[in-house]
């Protein structure tokens, strides 16, 4: 399972933070782009965190939602995940995906 590899290493990284204390909480930045599904992640954690430091850690999933930048507008344009690499108020084609692709530990939480 795709979800559990990924948490694996989130557990792993978390452990070099921790240094043996407590870990109450871990926070998560899930792009909706990344390719993992947040409810499969919520199924997964009790599973990744058996025996680790994180074992009774919360963990706090955040989604980012797609955005690009238009260069016609001059800003990001947040995208519907099921859109073409295109900015959803004039119609430019951008391949500037700016966020989406997030999967990266934001906090930790120990005691
Ligand atoms: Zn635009």
């Amino acid at each position: 399972m795709h979800e559990l590899s990924l948490l694996r290493g989130v557990v792993d990284a978390v452990e070099g933070v921790a240094q043996g204390r407590t870990v109450l909480r871990v926070g998560l930045d899930v792009g909706s782009r990344s390719g993992v599904i947040p409810e499969a992640l919520d199924g997964a954690w009790p599973v990744a965190r058996q025996n680790s430091v994180c074992e009774g850690a919360e963990l706090q999933v955040t989604e980012i939602p797609a955005a690009v930048w238009c260069p016609s507008c001059g800003c990001e344009r947040e995208i519907d995940e099921f859109f073409a690499l295109t900015c959803p108020v004039c119609g430019t084609p951008t391949a500037d995906l700016r966020h989406g692709r997030e999967f990266q530990v934001t906090f930790v939480d120990v005691e």
